[in-house]
């Protein structure tokens, strides 16, 4: 890039060119994405924006500007951290490193969770959800948008996680419909024994020792406590299989999202305690195992 950038003007076009090549050069698969949501965050209104102005010449200031950025994305860093955003269920998510970006495939637990819904209402008079683990809030923020009926309990053992799954809450105008909650796993709700119609959640499941092997751009920059499922990656389903069943309404659900290799795995956990029926293992559009659905006895 130093070497790249002539100091007269450049266009749109030719800083896009110039930006992905000094990507590619620096081993980024999807560099030509990158650059432009990149330059469309600093010439704002998106990378949709660039192409009406290709010709239009960058100035100094954003010349500069989308150098910086460039580097920064040299240096791994998602590009969601870079610009502070994320598409998620067709809404825009802030995002920070305290919050694990987040990822296409989760869509599919809300939309599995947004159908578990609608085959239950007439169990539930009212939906009350749990959503644990919430991190940027993505999943509690979509269902609440979609479902302006149901009650959401959102929680975290992170902070800086919490607030901004608030601010993306008020964000999106759903603020009234959820609350969040700091504390480990289940024990900001414990007084709420047999209370959720639905426990959803995308815990983390990558095995402690597979963390070294993580892409840069995860293993570096987004946070450990997102992402370390412990020895072999199940953790947190032991817990879930074996505290959820308390917090459960007869009937309730339990969504969860598992690693591809998992869902033997997970299931079997279910089918190790009796208080649960008609698990299923949902595959993603990819065709890996994705979500895993089990239902508290009624
Ligand atoms: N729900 C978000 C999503 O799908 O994009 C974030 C999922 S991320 C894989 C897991 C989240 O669980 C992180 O926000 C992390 O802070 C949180 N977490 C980790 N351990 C936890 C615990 N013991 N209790 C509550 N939350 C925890
Ligand atoms: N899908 C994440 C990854 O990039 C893992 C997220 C999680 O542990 N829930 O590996």
């Amino acid at each position: 890039m130093e070497e790249g950038i002539r100091e007269e003007d450049v266009t749109i076009q030719q800083a896009l060119q110039e930006g992905t090549t000094f990507l590619s050069r620096m081993g980024l698969e999807g560099a030509r994405l990158d650059a432009e949501v990149l330059l469309g965050k600093v010439v704002g209104g998106g990378r949709e924006k660039l192409y009406v102005n290709y010709e239009t010449a960058l100035n100094p200031r954003d010349k500069n500007v989308f150098r910086h950025l460039l580097q920064r994305r040299a240096r791994k860093e998602p590009v969601s951290y870079i610009i502070g955003q994320r598409e998620f269920w067709s809404l825009d998510f802030l995002v920070t490193p305290a919050v694990l970006v987040p990822r296409a495939e989760t869509e599919l637990l809300v939309e599995v969770a947004l159908k578990a819904m609608s085959t239950s209402d007439k169990g539930f008079p009212s939906e009350k959800i749990l959503d644990l683990g919430t991190g940027s809030g993505a999943i509690a923020v979509s269902l609440a948008k979609e479902r302006s009926d149901v009650e959401i309990w959102a929680t975290d053992l992170s902070s800086g996680a919490l607030d901004l799954a608030r601010a993306n809450a008020s964000r999106h105008g759903v603020e009234a419909a959820i609350r969040f909650l700091q504390g480990d796993l289940f024990e900001p709700v414990k007084e709420r024994h047999g209370f959720f119609s639905m426990i959803i959640f995308n815990p983390p499941y990558v095995r402690r020792a597979e963390i070294p092997n993580l892409p840069p751009d995860v293993r570096d920059w987004e946070p450990r406590t997102a992402l370390d499922g412990g020895l072999d990656g199940l953790d947190f389903y032991r817990r879930i299989v074996l505290e959820g069943d308390l917090y459960l309404a007869a009937g309730g659900v339990i969504v969860l999202e598992i690693g591809a290799d998992m869902g033997v795995e997970v299931r079997d956990l279910f089918a190790g305690v009796s208080c649960y029926s008609d698990t299923t293992v949902i595959r993603d559009y990819a065709g890996r195992d994705r979500v895993v659905t089990a239902r508290k006895t009624v």
